[in-house]
């Protein structure tokens, strides 16, 4: 994987930008999923694009169905999960986590695959992921920054990441959850199993090593029995 990878023309603060190039269909690779309901979706799909993924917009049960992974892209938690409600795929989705189906949730993501939230008041999520986050962990829209994080299992130096009004893992709840970065002492990167997630926006930076580690789950998933 790291040997691919080709050094981003990045600098902090900048974000990129541009139209989604045309999905070139293989038949041979995986098919992952945007939640597309609010949030972040494009840049997801042009980095799984250019880790040679078929990256497919998902807004309900049916175009669910259709894929072999799911990213839950940043955004605001609370009107995704809303929107989830609404549109009738929260029961689906989470049917398909507790199945076992390769999810990657970022920022918002991380919250929506969070078993339990850090906070008073309800919201609708869609768990699986045994933590307890808390969101907005980093401070305000203010406090929100780009730096470089050293993330276990990704070679090739720190990743280039943005952390916007992002959340942090507050405790984790079980023994399958595996830490991969920490900030401060808290974890911003968690796996479990199928399941990863991250603090951070790891899509507008161009550095696609996580994407990349994301669509080898899924092909490994898809090569088990
Ligand atoms: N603060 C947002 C929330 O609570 C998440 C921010 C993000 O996804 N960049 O949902």
């Amino acid at each position: 994987m790291s040997g691919r990878f080709v050094a981003p023309r990045w600098t902090p603060g900048e974000r990129l930008t541009g139209r989604l190039p045309d999905p070139e269909w293989s038949d041979e690779a995986p098919t992952i999923g945007v939640l597309a309901l609010q949030g972040d979706v494009l840049e997801h799909l042009r980095a799984l694009r250019r880790c040679g993924a078929n990256a497919a917009q998902v807004r309900t049960a049916t175009d669910l169905d259709g894929v072999d992974g799911l990213i839950v892209p940043g955004g605001e938690s609370t009107t995704i999960g809303k929107l989830l409600t609404r549109f009738e795929v929260l029961e689906p989705l989470r049917a398909r986590v507790a199945a076992g189906m390769p999810t990657f949730g970022t920022c918002a993501g991380m919250i929506l695959l969070s078993d339990e939230l850090d906070q008073d008041v309800e919201q609708p999520v869609i768990g699986g992921l045994h933590v307890r986050t808390r969101r907005n962990a980093f401070g305000r829209q203010l406090d929100s920054f780009d730096t470089r994080i050293e993330v276990a299992g990704i070679d090739g130096g720190p990743l280039d990441v943005a952390f916007i009004r992002a959340p942090r893992v507050e405790q984790v709840l079980a023994d399958d959850v595996e830490v991969l970065a920490e900030v401060d002492g808290y974890p911003v990167v968690v796996r479990q199993g199928p399941l990863l997630a991250t603090s951070f926006h790891p899509e507008v930076t161009g550095d696609d090593r996580l994407h990349a580690a994301f669509v080898a789950t899924v092909r490994n998933a898809m090569a088990a029995p």
